[in-house]
């Protein structure tokens, strides 16, 4: 890991900056814009992720923009574990069209080397997206579906019924085009799925009461296993009633 990169990182940026930064705040590295977030509040930055602890401290990187004039500044900064800033990974600045939504209005394909299965003879389609920190993986992903487009549709409904309903479900049925997708909240997860006949629809439900039971849901799903786990479903869909003989994502 990079560890030492970010040790160096730390040290270089307590050098520089030489200014007392109370809990959660930090210095635009393009503007110097004394800034804030506060880690207990997801509104308040885009994406975080954390890190395995070195020398004896929690640390933590967010992903955190603020406007400038015409301009988007992003910065990617490490806190501590008590929410000090630790230094800067890196910063960049876009320039903000009008009408643009505030957020970063795209999802990341996660693993794009790994093949997704193109087709599967229980799903149309399969995939998982993390709100959080933007991403969408392709499980079951037909060449001609633009899955990152749908994955960018998908959350929109489901933010939509997040707005409507008081405690939202962690279960619906959205139609996009053509395409009616089974999808399960998991916190930032959601696993989209469509099955390919009503045979194999229960098996949604099973794989993401798979996936949710595991006992920690990995930062980074592994693809390949996952891929795996769809074909040996195939042959076996029993697999799915006693999962601890095979699966742990
Ligand atoms: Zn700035």
């Amino acid at each position: 890991m990079a560890s030492q990169k970010v040790h160096d990182e730390i040290k270089r940026s307590e050098r520089e900056s030489g200014t007392s930064l109370s809990r959660g705040e930090f210095q635009c590295q393009i503007c110097r814009e004394t800034l804030s977030l506060d880690p207990e509040d997801e509104r308040t930055y885009l994406s975080k992720t954390e890190h395995d602890r070195l020398f004896g401290m929690q640390l933590v990187t967010y992903r955190v923009e603020h406007l400038m004039g015409e301009e988007r500044h992003v910065n990617t900064i490490i806190l501590d574990h008590e929410g000090y800033f630790r230094g800067h990974r890196d910063s960049y600045t876009e320039k903000t069209q009008k009408k643009e939504r505030p957020r970063p209005n795209h999802y990341w394909r996660m693993f794009p080397g790994i093949p997704a299965l193109s087709e599967s003879r229980l799903f149309k389609l399969a995939f998982i997206i993390d709100r959080r920190e933007r991403w969408v993986l392709e499980l079951v992903a037909p060449e001609n579906v633009k899955v990152p487009k749908l994955a960018l549709m998908a959350v929109d409904r489901v933010d939509e019924a997040e707005r409507v309903y008081e405690s939202a479900p962690n279960q619906m049925t959205i139609k996009i085009a053509d395409l009616e997708l089974e999808v399960y909240l998991m916190d930032s997860r959601l696993l989209c799925a469509e099955a390919k006949s009503s045979e194999s629809a229960p098996l949604i439900e099973k794989f993401a009461k798979l996936m949710a039971s595991s006992k920690q849901i990995a930062p980074i799903p592994n693809k390949k296993l996952m891929t795996y786990a769809l074909k040996v479903i195939e042959e076996h869909p029993e697999f799915l009633d006693h999962p601890d003989l095979v699966f742990h994502f």
